[in-house]
């Protein structure tokens, strides 16, 4: 690990989602820019050639021909789950009880969840990812375990103790009060603490009673400054049984809308089957819904589709995500990919551009944070990664016939992983290098 005060390589940063390769004015593509960095912001990037004098002569790490990006956004994954990834299950009923609900369990054991915080953050950073917004057990000690782990690393994260008090086994259940209390006290302890905050994080409506839903709902008004996460609309079976448990309901978004857990700050994991009302009422309270394609083809769980939720409301705002361990891969990179089959799946084009400006910035925007991570421009926190398009053989040899930016980025994302991130820079520092 080391504290370079600065980086030279191509440099690719958005301002906007662009519509397409002619778009440029969405973003800043420097062929050979530099970036420096100075208490873990940065101080200044653009042009090699117009590097300020106050900059000259300092230490180098010298990327090129290598493109550094901003570094990749997690929107949706679970601290508890690097384990889970790959178990043999039919859907996401059969999947949560007969792995995840047996696994989260380990998790009330401080000591696995503080030797396991370590394994997730080095798993992010290797895969290039710098922030992501994650769930934890049921026991207010993940978050803990996570939240300390990340703050010694200066990482900006986000993480949510689950709330769920029936539908799961009796060691995974907390109360409304107890969820509630633990909660509170995760906020009280974490939020705002360097770069960590906490999220309410009721798991989803089949876990939850209705007194818990309600209490989740205080939550969110009493702390109007943390994300709130869950999941929505993810597979058939969840939501007719989540409308036998609330059978007032209009439909599954209801529920949330009912308990005021819909709004600017909510995160909506899946957003699969929704209808025409509930898309509306997601965009209209400003809420976001998180597509996590390497999940949802994993559990046969359906296939997102962002031109319908845009032919409802063209505003409806959406990320991307993992979700581990539904999710199969860390990599943001091949979660671009899978989503872009799943898009394409339904005759939707998604340009490379567009891909990687929502890991980016259009990640950050989704969870409030695009003033301060996202971007390579001056002032940002010193968040960046480092990506090789010729990482692997096969790579390197259709990077032959590569011309265009465009190109380059939809080759990472088609066939890149892990070993496209040469290296991953937090707060400034290097924290994952390949070489
Ligand atoms: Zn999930």
């Amino acid at each position: 690990m080391s504290a370079a005060q600065l980086h030279r390589g191509r440099l690719l940063w958005f301002e906007r989602e662009p519509e397409g390769a002619d778009d440029t004015e969405a973003f800043h593509y420097i062929e050979d820019g530099a970036i420096a960095v100075a208490g873990g912001r940065i101080a200044w990037s653009g042009d090699w050639s117009d590097l300020p004098a106050a900059y000259r002569g300092r230490d180098v790490v010298d990327h090129r021909p290598h493109l550094i990006v901003p570094g990749f956004i997690d929107c949706h994954i679970h601290f508890p789950q690097g384990q889970v990834v790959a178990s043999y299950a039919g859907s996401l009923l059969e999947w949560l009880n007969t792995y995840t609900f047996v696994e989260e369990q380990k998790y009330g054991d401080p000591e696995h969840s503080e030797r396991m915080a370590g394994r997730f953050l080095d798993m992010l950073l290797a895969h290039g990812t710098t922030t992501a917004v994650a769930y934890g057990s049921v026991h207010k000690g993940s978050v803990d375990a996570l939240l300390g782990a990340a703050l010694k690393r200066d990482m900006r994260m986000v993480a949510g103790k689950v709330m769920m008090d029936r539908n799961a086994p009796e060691p995974l259940t907390d109360t409304p009060q107890s969820g509630y209390d633990d909660a509170k006290a995760l906020i009280g302890q974490w939020h705002g603490k360097g770069r960590v905050e906490v999220a309410v994080t009721p798991r989803f409506a089949l876990t939850s009673t209705e007194a818990q839903m309600e209490m989740a709902g205080a939550l969110a008004q009493e702390h109007p400054d943390c994300l709130m996460q869950t999941h929505l609309s993810e597979n058939h079976r969840e939501i007719e049984t989540v409308a036998q448990l609330f059978p007032w309901s209009k439909d599954y978004t209801d529920i949330y809308d009912h308990y005021g857990l819909l709004g600017p700050k909510s995160l909506f994991g899946h957003c699969i089957h929704q209808n025409e009302r509930e898309i509306a009422r997601m965009s209209e309270s400003g809420s976001v819904a998180v597509f996590c394609p390497t999940s949802n083809l994993f559990l046969g769980s359906g296939l997102f589709s962002l031109d319908k939720m845009r032919s409802v409301t063209p505003n409806v705002r959406h990320a991307i995500a993992t979700d581990i361990g539904g999710g199969t891969s860390w990599s943001m990179l091949r979660t671009l990919d899978e989503g872009y089959k799943v898009l394409n799946l339904q005759g939707q084009r998604y340009h490379p551009l567009r891909s990687f400006f929502q890991a980016t910035l259009g990640n950050a925007g989704a969870i409030g944070m695009s003033d301060r991570i996202g971007k390579l421009a001056t002032g940002y926190e010193a968040d960046f990664i480092v990506l090789d398009s010729k990482a692997s053989p096969a790579m390197a040899l259709r990077a032959e016939t590569v011309s265009t930016l465009s190109e380059e980025l939809f080759l990472m994302q088609t066939m890149g992983d892990d070993r496209t991130v040469a290296a991953s820079i937090v707060s400034g520092v290097t924290v994952h290098s390949l070489s």
